[in-house]
C-alpha cells in the first residue's frame, strides 16, 4: 500500500472531509486527494495515474457514470469505486456494467468500504507491477531478441568465416597433397637418376619415369653437341626414328628454350614448325624445359601429349624441377663415363705399350732381319738381324731412306743385274703392292762380302685401309742357294750321267731278250722284267732332268699348232694300254687346235693320268673330259681315289712333294714328287694352268688349261669307253 494514492470526487464536503480522514486511520500510507466535482477530477486523473478512483454517482454536472466512462477511456486500468444512495440498485448494477469496480452504498459501511478500496489498490498495484513486469519482460524480451539477431548475426558470419576456413584448409590440403605427390615424383627422378650411372640405362629409365609423371605420349631428351650449335636427339619413347637427329639451335621453341633457360609449353603443335622430325605425326601439344647444370644449358626435355592444351604451368613446373635434376643426372653418368673412358684408354695404352713392347722383343729375337718405313720410305725400323745383314752398326740406319740404304749395299736382282729403285720390295709395298720370296743381292757395306737374300714385303695400311708405311722381311739364302745349286748340279750331272749308261742298257737288254725270245729260252721274260724296271728309271731320270732344266731355264718348248682331241685321245690309249684300267672319255667331235709342245702336254696329261690310276682302286674307272670355253680349253681327269686334303693342296704342286698318308693303290710305287711340279712348270710355259679340286661324291679332279688359239670342225667321235688289257 505504500506510495498508494487515491482520488475521491464528492459533491458532498463533509463526506470529502470525513472519509479521508478516516481512511487514513486506517491506511494510513493511502494518500487521498479530493475533488468536488467530476470535471476537476478528470483533469487530475490525466495528470496523477490513481491506484483508485472514488466517486458519488450523484453528482451535480457530470455525474458518476459519465465520469466513469471518461476514466475508462483515459486510465482503463484504474479501479474506479462508485458510491450509490440507499436503494439505488438499479445505479450501482449501471455502474458495475459500466466497468466500476465496486459500488458502496450510502451510508457507508466503513469496513466494507475500507476492504474493497484496499483490495482495489492492491489489485491496481499488482496490475501495475504486473504491468511493470511485463514491460520489463517486454523490454527484456526486446533486449534477448536484440542479443539474439546480434548473436545470430555473429553465428552468421562466424559461420561464413568457418566455411571460409574450412575451403581453405580443403585447398591447403589439396595443394599439400598435389605437392607430396610432385615431390614423390621428384624424388623418383632423383633415386633413378643417381643410382643408375650408365648413361645409356639412365636415359632410357628417366624417359620412363618422366612419360609416367607427366602423362605424356612422346618423351625426348635432347642433348648439346660438343660444338654446341646443335640439339642431338639422344633418346626417346614414341620418337626413336628421330634418335641421332640433330636439330641446329635456331629461333623456334627449341632452340628459344635452351636460350630463354625457361620451360615452355605449345598448346597446339600444328601452328608451330616441326620441332623435332615425327614429332607433330604423334602429339598436338608440347611442354618442354631446359637441362642446366650450373646454369649451363646441356640439352633439352620434351613431353608430347595426343591432346592439344593438354599441359598446365603445374606441369611445366614439375617438369623444371624434374629438368633440374636430370640434367645433374646426366652430368654425373658423363663425367662416370669420361672417368671410365679415360680409364679404358689408360688400360689400353698400357696393352698396348705391352704389345709394342712385346712385338719389340720379338722383332729384335728374330733371325729374319726386318725393316720398317714410313710413307715418305724414311726407315724407322731396323732389328739386329737387318742390321747385321746389311754390315751396318746397330742404329747406323736410323733417318736413312730406303734408296739410300739400298744404294748403301748395292742391291741387285737375283741374277746380279742392278735393281731398278721402283722395284725395291718396300718401295713397292708403299705403293700397296705385296712381294713374296724376291731373290736379291746386296753387298754387306762393312765386309764387302756379297749376301743373297729373299726378301718379302707388304703395306703397312691403318683401319681405313690407308697404307701408313711397309714392312719387309729378310732372310740370309747365300747358304741355302749354295747347297741347292751344288744338288742341282749335282743333280744335273747325275741324271745326265745314268741317263747315258740306261739308254744302253736298254738297248741291250732288248738286243738280248729278242735273241732269248728267237732261241725260245724262257729266260725272256726276266729280261722283259729287267726292260720295264729299266723304263721305270729312265722315268725318274727324266723328271730328275726335267728339274735341272726348269731350275737353270733351260726347258724349252717345242710349240706347234696340235689338235688337242687327238693328243687327249692318244694318251689315253697309251695308259690304258699299259695298264688294266679303264678310262671314260668325254672328247668334242671335233679338233681343237691348241698351239703347244706335244710331247711336253702328253708328259703333264700322262704324269696326271697315272697319278688317277696309282692312287684310286683298281675297280674304280677314270674320267677324262676335255671341255671348251670362250677362252679356254680345258682337260679335266677325275678319279675316285681319297682326294686331297685341303691342308695339302697348297703344296701339291712343289718340288718333292707327296701328301702324308696317300698310299699308292696300283701301279709302281715309285715315285719322288716331281711329276706335278714339272706339270705345273710345263703349264706356266704354255701360259696355261693346272690345278685341283675335290669332287663331292669322292676323289680328285685335276684340271689342265690351255689358252685357246684355233678350233676346226672334225669327224663327230662319240663318247666311248676305251677298255684295254695289257699287252
Ligand atoms: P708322285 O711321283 O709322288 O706321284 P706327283 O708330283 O705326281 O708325285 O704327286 C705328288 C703327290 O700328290 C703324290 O705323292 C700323291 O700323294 C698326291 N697325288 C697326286 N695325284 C693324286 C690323286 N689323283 N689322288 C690322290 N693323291 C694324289
Amino acid at each position: 500500500m505504500s506510495g498508494a494514492r487515491v482520488l475521491l470526487v464528492d459533491d458532498d464536503a463533509a463526506l470529502l472531509q470525513a472519509l479521508p480522514e478516516a481512511l487514513h486511520l486506517r491506511l494510513p500510507e493511502l494518500v487521498v486527494d479530493t475533488c468536488d466535482e467530476a470535471l476537476e477530477a478528470l483533469r487530475r486523473i490525466a495528470e496523477v495515474d490513481y491506484d483508485a478512483i472514488i466517486s458519488d454517482i450523484k453528482m451535480p454536472g457530470m455525474d458518476g457514470l459519465a465520469l466513469l466512462e471518461r476514466v475508462h477511456a483515459i486510465r482503463p486500468s484504474t479501479p474506479t469505486l462508485l458510491i450509490t444512495g440507499h436503494g439505488e440498485h438499479e445505479l450501482a448494477i449501471q455502474a458495475l456494467r459500466g466497468g466500476a469496480y465496486d459500488f458502496v452504498k450510502k451510508p457507508i459501511d466503513r469496513d466494507y468500504f475500507m476492504a474493497s478500496l484496499a483490495r482495489a489498490v492492491q489489485m491496481r498495484q499488482l496490475s501495475r507491477q504486473v504491468e511493470q513486469q511485463r514491460l520489463d519482460l517486454e523490454r527484456h524480451a526486446a533486449s534477448l531478441e536484440q542479443k539474439v539477431a546480434e548473436r545470430t548475426l555473429e553465428l552468421v558470419a562466424a559461420n561464413r568465416a568457418k566455411d571460409k576456413l574450412l575451403r581453405q584448409r580443403d585447398q591447403a590440403l589439396d595443394e599439400a597433397r598435389v605437392a607430396a605427390e610432385r615431390l614423390q615424383v621428384l624424388q623418383h627422378v632423383t633415386d633413378t637418376a643417381l643410382t643408375h650411372l650408365d648413361l645409356h640405362n639412365l636415359l632410357s629409365e628417366l624417359l620412363a619415369r618422366v612419360q609416367g609423371a607427366l602423362r605424356a605420349d612422346v618423351v625426348a631428351i635432347l642433348l648439346l653437341n660438343g660444338a654446341g650449335t646443335a640439339l642431338r636427339v639422344r633418346a626417346s619413347i614414341g620418337l626413336e626414328q628421330a634418335v641421332g637427329e640433330e636439330i641446329a639451335l635456331g629461333t623456334d621453341v627449341i632452340g628459344q628454350i635452351a636460350e630463354r633457360r625457361q620451360p615452355f609449353i605449345v598448346d597446339d603443335l600444328t601452328e608451330v614448325p616441326e620441332l623435332i622430325p615425327g614429332l607433330r605425326a604423334q602429339a598436338r601439344s608440347l611442354v618442354a624445359a631446359p637441362l642446366l647444370v650450373e646454369s649451363r644449358v646441356i640439352g633439352v626435355i620434351c613431353c608430347g601429349a595426343r591432346a592439344t592444351g593438354a599441359y598446365t604451368h603445374d606441369d611445366a613446373q614439375l617438369l623444371r624441377l624434374a629438368a633440374d635434376r636430370i640434367a645433374l643426372a646426366l652430368d654425373h653418368a658423363r663425367l662416370y663415363q669420361e672417368v671410365q673412358e679415360a680409364m679404358r684408354e689408360q688400360r689400353v695404352a698400357t696393352q698396348l705399350g705391352h704389345q709394342a713392347a712385346e712385338l719389340g722383343a720379338i722383332i729384335e729375337a728374330m733371325a729374319d732381319g726386318v725393316f720398317v718405313c714410313d710413307p715418305s720410305a724414311h726407315i724407322t725400323r731396323l732389328n739386329k738381324a737387318a742390321s747385321t745383314l746389311l754390315g751396318l752398326p746397330v742404329g747406323a740406319a736410323a733417318g736413312l731412306t730406303v734408296a739410300d740404304i739400298g744404294e748403301m749395299v748395292q742391291l741387285r736382282a737375283g741374277d746380279g743385274e742392278p735393281l731398278a729403285q721402283a722395284d725395291i720390295p718396300l718401295l713397292c709395298a708403299l705403293r700397296g703392292e705385296t712381294r713374296t720370296d724376291l731373290l736379291t743381292v746386296i753387298t754387306q757395306v762393312r765386309t764387302g762380302t756379297e749376301v743373297r737374300l729373299r726378301i718379302s714385303s707388304a703395306p703397312i695400311r691403318d683401319q681405313r685401309g690407308n697404307i701408313v708405311g711397309a714392312v719387309a722381311v729378310s732372310r740370309d739364302v747365300t747358304e741355302l742357294d749354295r747347297l741347292e745349286r751344288q744338288k742341282d748340279e749335282f743333280l744335273s750331272v747325275a741324271s745326265h750321267e745314268l741317263k747315258t749308261p740306261l739308254t744302253s742298257l736298254k738297248g741291250l737288254a732288248q738286243i738280248t731278250r729278242r735273241r732269248l725270245e728267237r732261241g725260245g729260252h724262257t729266260e725272256a721274260a726276266h729280261l722283259a722284267g729287267m726292260e720295264r724296271a729299266i723304263v721305270r728309271m729312265e722315268l725318274l731320270v727324266n723328271d730328275l732332268l726335267d728339274i735341272s732344266r726348269i731350275e737353270s731355264g733351260k726347258l724349252a718348248l717345242r710349240t706347234e699348232r696340235e689338235d688337242l682331241t687327238a693328243l687327249c685321245r692318244q694318251v689315253v690309249e697309251e695308259q690304258t694300254a699299259a695298264t688294266n684300267r679303264s678310262v671314260h672319255i668325254d672328247l668334242p667331235a671335233e679338233a681343237i687346235l691348241v698351239d703347244l709342245d706335244a710331247d711336253r702336254i702328253s708328259q703333264v696329261l700322262t704324269n696326271v693320268l697315272s697319278n688317277a690310276f696309282k692312287y684310286s682302286p683298281t675297280d674304280q674307272s677314270v674320267t677324262l673330259r676335255l671341255q671348251q670355253t670362250a677362252d679356254e680349253v680345258r682337260v679335266a681327269i677325275t678319279d675316285r681315289g681319297p682326294g686331297i686334303p685341303k691342308a695339302e693342296m697348297p703344296y701339291l704342286f712343289e718340288r718333292f712333294y707327296r701328301v702324308p698318308g696317300i698310299d699308292v693303290q696300283a701301279g709302281s710305287g715309285v715315285g719322288l714328287g716331281l711329276g706335278l711340279y714339272i706339270s705345273h712348270e710345263i703349264m706356266e710355259r704354255h701360259g696355261g694352268r693346272i690345278w685341283v679340286e675335290n669332287n663331292l661324291d669322292g676323289g680328285a679332279t685335276f684340271t689342265i688349261a690351255l689358252p685357246m688359239t684355233a678350233r676346226l670342225r672334225s669327224v663327230s667321235i662319240p663318247l666311248k669307253v676305251i677298255n684295254s688289257t695289257q699287252g
